[in-house]
């Protein structure tokens, strides 16, 4: 008999024992691809629901795109970072798991001035700034504020508008959309020089941005303020990790897997060999790509898994205390134009450490790239120098983080070119027998972390119709 029969025979039995009971597949197993929150949440339903869950990840460590720091004083977040009000399936994790939250309130952030073609500016100053190139009636809108600004009036009534092709018509290039609100060339470089949602405006979908301006109101919506676990965001999926049955197989990328009529076998790298009845993969699609699928997958999936692209993102994490930061001649936290790109400045309570993020998005990273780490760390620095002289010796580089050169992400997130959402978004999840698909990519209602969650239990939830 083989083992699908086997446990066939047992869940007949443990349905006859469980009669009246929900018709849960007792001891049907799973595999779970990646150790983000995604993957550990969907472990952590089917544990719930009497499945057994194998989580196998290609790091060393739990999380995936949610990375603190510890090393550095104040535990700055490389990843997932800021944790909305309406996060109902992470918070309620967290509360679960014993993981405090506390307010981003609770911690000092600094406000942000401009540096513009060199030029610096306050938000006050910045509506008679020469380096100001926005039209008469945007002057007074400060570069940061100015996308959302524009995308106010936006269509998307409800939290999936974006992807279930009422909206297609919006699909299309930013850059064409900003054109036709009066911005010249000048200004559509400013507005895109730190775009967050594409490498270029050309190729960044409107619907996009809808999509997250959208999520960003209804998160403001919810009334409270966003929040961050006090230990480092990283131990909501480490606690979750804790609580499964099974430890998580880690440091074994999965890089082939086979589906038959039995169920699914992954190989991994190490030639380990796991067999299950179904699978749920939730690793970003670069890392993907990486993985032989057995038999092909469909065109049109394998097209969308090759075509989306991920933001270019690196980070450079700095620390200053409190005298060489206030000597250190920045204003605060940072919006530019220069190549450094923005700077995040943040004060935990009771540290007396200031944690400044140096943020580099899309293109502007290919001038650190083909820098080894240490070199680019400080290609970054003596960039920021140039513009900030006092800041030389009084900022300390601690880390240098690029997720786009991570081969076990390839970028920090989706970015949806032109079109792409129609073609794309509804094969990414379409299951390919006993493999299903989740991660943050694959996401109806919300982006990020509580994407990453939601999209956990879709892919949950198609595996218990298909088992139970
Ligand atoms: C810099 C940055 C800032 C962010 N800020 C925010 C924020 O403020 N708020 C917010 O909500 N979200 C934010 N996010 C996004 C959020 O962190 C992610 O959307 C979320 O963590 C993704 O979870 P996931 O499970 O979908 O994917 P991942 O976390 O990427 O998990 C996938 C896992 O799969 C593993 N893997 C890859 N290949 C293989 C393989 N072959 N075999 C086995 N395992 C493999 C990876 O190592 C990884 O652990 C941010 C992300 C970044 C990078």
């Amino acid at each position: 008999m083989t083992r699908r029969r086997l446990l066939a025979a047992g869940a007949l039995a443990a349905w006859a024992m469980w009669r009246g009971r929900p018709a849960v597949a007792r001891g049907a197993r799973v595999l779970v691809v990646g150790a983000g929150l995604s993957g550990l949440y969907a472990a952590r339903l089917f544990e719930q629901f009497g499945f057994e869950a194998i989580v196998v990840e290609a790091r060393e460590r739990v999380g995936g795109r949610v990375l603190t720091l510890d090393a550095i004083e104040g535990r700055p977040e490389a990843g997932g970072n800021l944790i909305g009000a309406n996060y109902g399936r992470l918070l309620a994790v967290a509360a679960q798991s014993g993981v405090e939250m506390r307010s981003a309130d609770a911690v000092e952030t600094l406000p942000t001035a401009y540096l513009i073609d060199g030029e610096p500016a306050s938000a006050r100053s910045w509506r008679d700034s020469t380096s100001n190139p926005l039209p008469d009636g945007l002057k007074t809108v400060t570069p940061d504020r100015l996308g959302a600004f524009l995308l106010r009036d936006h269509p998307v009534r409800n939290a999936a508008d974006w992807c279930n092709g009422t909206l297609a018509h919006l699909d299309v290039a930013a850059r064409n959309f900003f054109l036709g609100r009066g911005l010249d060339a000048v200004a559509i470089a400013l507005l895109g020089a730190n775009n967050g949602y594409g490498n270029t405006l050309a190729e960044t979908s409107l619907l996009s941005l809808y999509r997250t301006v959208a999520g960003i109101e209804r998160a403001i919506a919810f009334g409270r303020p966003t929040l961050e676990a006090v230990a480092g965001n990283q131990r909501v999926p480490e606690a979750m990790a804790a609580e499964l049955a099974r430890p998580v197989v880690a440091g074994d990328p999965v890089i082939v897997l086979e589906r038959g009529a039995d169920g699914v076998a992954a190989a991994c790298r190490s030639g380990r060999r796991l067999e299950a009845d179904a699978a749920i993969v939730t690793i970003p699609l670069p890392a993907l790509r990486q993985i032989e699928f057995r038999p092909t997958l469909p065109r049109v999936q394998r097209e969308a898994i090759d075509s989306i692209r991920y933001l270019k993102l690196t980070q450079a994490h700095l620390v200053a205390d409190r005298a060489d930061w206030t000597a250190s001649g920045l204003p605060g936290s940072l919006w530019s134009n220069a190549p450094f790109g923005r700077l995040f400045v943040r004060r935990p309570p009771g540290s007396d450490t200031y944690n400044i993020t140096v943020w580099i998005n899309g293109d502007s990273c290919d001038r650190y790239d083909a820098l080894p780490d240490r070199e680019a760390g400080t290609r970054i620095l003596e960039d920021l120098f140039d513009a900030y002289p006092d800041a030389r010796d009084r900022l300390r580089l601690r880390a240098l983080v690029r997720w786009h050169l991570d081969p076990w992400s390839r970028g920090s997130w989706a970015v949806w070119a032109p079109g792409q959402i129609g073609r794309h978004f509804a094969a990414l999840h379409e299951p390919a027998g006993p493999i299903h698909f989740a991660g943050e990519h694959t996401a109806y209602a919300y982006s990020g972390m509580e994407g990453a969650m939601e999209s956990a239990e879709r892919a949950v939830l198609e595996v218990l119709r298909t088992l139970s």
